[in-house]
């Protein structure tokens, strides 16, 4: 077998984690009106299956950069599994280990993904919710915080900022700054904060939509329900013009429809933006909407499919 070194290559490649990001934007026609255009943002299509991608590589970045992250040092953080899977498979690209510390009630798919890319997963009470995983992250940390780079994508500038670097760009260079609404869940909040700021910079008449899950109790995994959590600390209230909260049932209504309809898989968490998106077009008369469809409906179900 002849050696080939990679300078041969047409493929230029220093690694999986280059291809995070530049997702493609698809439009929506079913659920459009005369006069409004909506298109989805589909995050699916990053490489470790979710959005959690784009500030997953910044925060590791950043963290290599500063040498807050080195090899003795394991990346800590607690997730509702995306960001757990993004981390576990980036590191694992970038040669560094991760503790991931989540909720049992967790998809069982992110958790296998997790564990899979070399991860080490810490369960905490599903009771209790993000906010147990995030008290015992930090506990973890404080024991021993020579063991670790806790990562905190709560507080961590460098989330919100991934999406001012990354998917803001895209989604204007996409809609040819024909962008007039932007609808997106919000966990961290990182997504709403850091496209919504590189969209007004560009056009500040955007209306910015922010979606929540509609109380305390509810099964919209990876959103947040802002007055009954732990508000995260890069969690801005004035950065959205509208705020709509939804129904799990409904989203996860709007999740089988859109896969019926457009064919597009995505999780609940779209589910949700996308009935936001819907609520919005009703309001208006005339726009070009981008809602986020932050991962895919396959991070959901297992073996037993939809519900029909
Ligand atoms: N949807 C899903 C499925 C997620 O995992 C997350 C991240 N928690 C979000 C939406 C919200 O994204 P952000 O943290 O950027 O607000």
């Amino acid at each position: 077998m002849t050696y080939v070194s990679s300078e041969v290559l047409t493929v230029k490649s220093q690694g999986l984690w280059e291809l995070v990001g530049n997702t493609p934007l698809v439009r929506l026609k079913s659920f459009e009106k005369p006069g409004v255009k909506l298109y989805a943002k589909c995050e699916m299509f990053n490489p470790g299956g979710s959005i959690k991608d784009r500030p997953a590589l910044r925060i590791i970045l950043d963290a290599i950069k500063s040498g807050k992250l080195t090899k003795e040092k394991k990346l800590l953080d607690a997730t509702s599994g995306n960001t757990g899977v993004a981390y576990s498979m980036l590191a694992a690209s970038l040669g560094y280990g991760v503790v991931m510390v989540s909720p049992a009630n967790i998809s069982p798919i992110k958790l296998a993904k997790m564990k899979a890319f070399g991860a080490e997963v810490i369960l905490t009470d599903p009771l209790e919710g993000m906010d147990g995983a995030i008290d015992r992250a930090r506990e973890i940390y404080e024991t021993s915080p020579e063991k670790y780079f806790y990562a905190d994508q709560y507080s961590n500038p460098a989330n919100p900022r991934a999406h001012y670097e990354s998917t803001g760009p895209e989604i204007w260079k996409q809609t040819k700054g024909l962008i007039t609404h932007f609808v997106a869940g919000v966990g961290t909040s990182g997504t709403l904060q850091g496209t919504a700021a590189f969209l007004r910079e560009k056009n500040p008449r955007l209306t910015v939509v922010e979606v929540q899950p509609e109380s305390e109790f509810h099964g919209i995994e990876g959103l947040k329900h802002m007055a009954s959590a732990y508000r995260p600390q890069i969690y801005r209230e004035d950065v959205a013009d509208m705020r709509i909260f939804v129904e799990t049932e409904k989203a996860v209504a709007a999740a089988e429809k859109l896969m019926l309809v457009e064919g597009v898989a995505a999780g609940y968490s779209g589910g949700a933006a996308l009935t936001a998106a819907l609520e919005l077009i009703e309001q208006i008369d005339e726009g070009v909407v981008v809602v986020i469809l932050p991962d895919s409906l396959s991070n959901h179900i297992s073996g037993g499919g939809h519900r029909r």
